[in-house]
């Protein structure tokens, strides 16, 4: 430490402030530990807040009610093709953002949670160094590590730096490219292609593996890929990017496609979605005892607690699934257990939501998962063209999947493709979570007309056959 350089004490330092971090920091001081959240940004939030989660959910907004007007068509009403002012648009998604960081901001204030803007690294188990902000070192009691993940880039060879965009870069709308390639159709690849599409690119999609989001079940995927098909120019999976230059405005892009046959083609952007990567270098663990995988994610107990027994880690950081919902809920562990409290992760499901549209959402096992497992289980299904509610929004093209264990018929996994499928598998994760069989769900009466009402159907028709359908 350099003589004269300002030093704090806390007792609990929390590195990122991302819906990991900041969950974490305020869990800990309502729990009456004086806490010190730091991120290098601006602004609170991470990259969900920032440039992740929460503006494409602003944009996909957009994209959801422009292709509504224009279906809108189907019922006998028209509207007039939209003009799409891309300003005002970027003005509006920015006040999406910055009312959401400024009430982090407030409940952080309010909770007497220091706020240090600068970048963190430990100098030893009990220390961080901060460069950029008005405190040089922090010293702690405990730390909580919550510093997420970043983009993954392709090899420069393949794709140059000059020639692509990331996602939070194609989050900050820097113009409509009548022609997009997007590399990766995973969720971030798919959501953000749909933005792109419904404001006017023509969009193509380069995956590498033989299906669009690879890892969802292959049921909940077909209503997806059917749309996807007309609102994109093309969906080349199996295919393998070869390489890229830019010439001039455009990017001449060759890849392979599953036939074997080389394409290539010019377009006016590119976006690569290829997945993330955590961010555990840089931040000096090897002055700690804290330990990291071959993949760069912090290993941790089930209280979220590393190798070096003061420093706790949670969120992208420390191992997948990459969501922030399971960041958050880690937090509050962490900072329970540094509070003293019997606290560990013990989730039985965690939602995966995809927020394309029509939405893809999951939790538990799925069919697939199940088999391999080589679980006796019993699949109940109620396709959407039954439900009164989506029929009468125009979307019937939705299905609700319950994976059961055969003798005991708990609910195993439950997947939902269709409009708001999002909003309906917390229902599922309560079901996983509390144990329940098909027969609780079934026997819960839910409203109608509402989609949640596909759930009950179709743990109705894991227990034989629902009223709104016949088992095939
Ligand atoms: P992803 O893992 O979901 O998808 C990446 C896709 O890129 C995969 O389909 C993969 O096969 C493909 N790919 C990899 N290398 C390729 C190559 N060289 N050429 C072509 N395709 C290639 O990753 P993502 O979409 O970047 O998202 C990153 C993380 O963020 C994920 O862990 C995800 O859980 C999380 N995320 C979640 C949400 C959500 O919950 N709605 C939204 C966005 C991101």
């Amino acid at each position: 430490m350099v003589v004269g350089e300002f030093t704090e004490e806390t007792q609990v330092a929390v590195i990122g402030a991302g819906p990991g971090g900041y969950v974490a920091a305020f869990r800990a001081a309502d729990l009456g530990l004086q806490t010190t959240l730091i991120d290098s940004a601006d602004k609170p939030g991470g990259v969900c807040l920032r440039e992740g989660c929460i503006p494409s959910k602003a944009l996909l907004h957009v994209a959801h009610l422009m292709h509504t007007a224009a279906e809108a068509g189907d019922f006998g009403v028209q509207f007039d093709p939209p003009r799409v002012e891309l300003d005002k648009l970027r003005v509006w998604k920015r006040s999406v953002v910055d009312r959401l960081c400024n009430g982090i901001k407030a409940l952080a204030t309010k909770r007497k949670v220091r706020l240090i803007q600068g970048l963190a690294r430990f100098e030893d188990s009990r220390t961080l160094r901060v460069e950029g902000g008005d405190v040089a070192h922090v010293r702690f009691k405990h730390a909580i590590i919550a510093t997420g993940s970043r983009a993954k880039r392709l090899p420069e060879s393949i794709m140059p730096a000059d020639c692509f965009m990331d996602s939070s870069q194609a989050l900050d709308l820097p113009s409509i490219p009548k022609n997009l390639l997007v590399v990766g159709a995973g969720y971030i690849g798919l959501e953000i292609g749909q933005v792109y599409a419904a404001l006017g690119s023509r969009v193509t999609v380069v995956e590498a593996l033989p299906r669009i989001m690879p890892g969802a079940d292959d049921d909940l995927v077909r209503p997806l890929a059917a749309r996807l098909k007309k609102q994109f120019e093309a969906i080349h999976t199996g295919a393998k990017l070869v390489s890229a230059r830019r010439t001039g405005e455009t990017v001449e892009v060759s890849f392979a496609t599953s036939k074997g046959e080389t394409k290539k083609s010019n377009f006016d952007a590119v976006l690569v979605a290829v997945g993330r990567e955590p961010l555990s270098r840089d931040l000096g663990l090897e002055n700690t005892k804290v330990t990291v995988d071959a993949r760069g994610f912090i290993q941790v107990n089930a209280a979220r607690q590393t190798s070096d027994k003061r420093i706790y880690a949670i969120g992208d950081v420390a191992g997948e699934p990459m969501l922030a919902h399971k960041a958050s809920h880690e937090g509050i562990v962490a900072a329970e257990a540094i509070a003293g409290r019997p606290s560990i992760f013990d989730a039985r499901a965690i939602p995966a939501v995809a927020y394309t549209s029509p939405e893809v959402a999951s939790c538990g096992l799925t069919e697939a998962q199940a088999a391999e497992q080589g679980r006796k289980i019993i699949v109940g299904k109620f396709p959407w063209g039954a439900s009164g509610r989506a029929i009468a929004m125009g979307r019937p093209e939705g299905l609700t999947k319950i994976i059961a264990e055969q003798d005991s018929r708990r609910v195993l996994g439950v997947g939902i493709v269709g409009e708001h499928a999002g909003d309906l598998i917390a229902e599922a994760v309560l079901a996983i979570e509390m144990g329940a069989t098909a027969e609780d769900l079934a026997m819960t009466i839910h409203p109608h007309p509402t989609t949640s009402e596909t759930v009950m159907e179709a743990a109705e028709s894991v227990l034989g056959t629902a009223i709104h359908s016949l088992r095939s």
